[in-house]
């Protein structure tokens, strides 16, 4: 059995534990999880036994073949997907169909409603999402192939630094880079921010130079073929100020406090209160404003969540970000960013680019 048809396999009995005999799945990149598929405007119908991708004409070579042995409907103008959805629905007769409450808008459920008659709509939250929590060899692979992209591209950036550049040039470089080295591009848009503009966690990249300020931040991410990867680090771009050394030091240590937190069987809230206390300690606390992590994988931000208010466990197979920081108005900020991997004793950080504050010297 290949790798999506053990998830929808896991899927259905998922299904059947919220009370539905079948799913519709609406949620494109859910859908390419349990398929293979990487196109979009396409949904998976999983009945008790069959597997159905309802999706239109343009699609229909791609589907035939990335996803072999799935039963294709394919609409032809001017159906539209909702009518289509009613055709493919009334063939399999479920009674219970569970829906995607997080990706369906109100709109569309009520139009589903309204045409399947017969059919009781369950609403179901986080059933896929908790199944891409755990990510299989494949998708390990995947992450290790976006992350090491996304670290060569960096490299590239960082020995071409120079005074004048802006922070926009520089995160068009970086999608320039991870496009030269076989990436779809970004994983998301990069921050590139100097000086007072890294106080903002998500900073938009403008027009400071880097030779406005002694520092400056990058938080970027690739994606290679499907998969993302998501880094922070922050570079001296001068002389390495007692401030800077100092909010850095705190930083480091309060990101090696998480990540030797991360084992299977840790709650993901005791992970983020390993590194949020280091930094508390340190007098810091009001300017660490976010958790401290999330997963990555199809999506730069996915399930779990590294925060306070996350009881649940960490599992073998999750991959998480850690990303502790500290924001100073006025002066800027420090966060560092790695990408982990919970194995069965313990876990690996998956990012290698150097972190080591003396490391992250650059002469421009
Ligand atoms: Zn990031
Ligand atoms: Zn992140």
């Amino acid at each position: 059995m290949d790798r999506p048809a053990k998830r929808r396999d896991k899927l259905r009995s998922r299904v059947r534990s919220a009370g539905a005999d079948s799913i519709l799945v609406t949620s494109e990149v859910n859908v390419t999880y349990l398929t293979g598929f990487t196109g979009d405007s396409s949904y998976l119908l999983l009945t008790r036994d069959r597997q159905i991708v309802l999706s239109d004409a343009r699609y229909e070579e791609d589907l035939q073949a990335e996803c072999p042995g799935l039963d294709l409907e394919i609409r032809r103008p001017p159906t539209k997907m909702h009518e289509w959805v009613e055709q493919v629905v009334g063939k399999a007769k479920p009674r219970k169909m569970a829906v995607e409450a997080d990706s369906l808008s109100v709109a569309q459920f009520d139009e589903f409603q309204k045409r399947l008659k017969g059919v009781e709509l369950v609403k179901t939250s986080g059933l896929v999402e908790q199944l891409r929590e755990i990510k299989d060899k494949d998708e390990i692979a995947a992450i290790r192939r976006a992350v090491r992209l996304a670290e060569r591209a960096f490299a590239v950036i960082r020995a071409a630094l120079r005074p004048d550049q802006t922070e926009r040039e520089i995160a068009h470089n970086l999608e320039h880079q991870i496009r030269l080295l076989g990436g779809r591009g970004c994983a998301f848009p990069p921050i590139v921010a100097v000086g007072p503009n890294a106080a903002l966690p998500h900073a938009q990249p403008g027009y400071a130079r880097i030779k406005d300020s002694p520092l400056v931040l990058i938080d970027w991410g690739a994606q290679g073929r499907l998969y993302c990867s998501d880094l922070t680090r922050v570079l001296a771009t001068a002389k390495i100020s007692p401030k800077l050394e100092a909010t850095y030091r705190v930083v480091f240590d309060a990101q090696r406090a998480g990540i030797e937190a991360i084992r299977p069987g840790a709650t993901m809230a005791a992970v983020d209160a390993a590194a949020r206390s280091v930094i508390e300690k340190a007098g810091y606390g009001g300017q660490f404003g976010h958790s401290l992590g999330h997963g990555i994988g199809l999506q730069t931000h996915e399930s779990p969540r590294l925060a306070e208010s996350e009881h649940r466990e960490l599992k073998t197979g999750m991959v998480v970000t850690v990303e502790p920081g500290i924001y100073l108005p006025g002066w800027g900020g420090v966060r560092i960013e790695d990408d982990v991997l919970v194995t069965k004793d313990g876990c690996e950080v998956l990012s290698h680019t150097p972190k080591e504050l003396a490391e992250c010297v650059v002469q421009i």
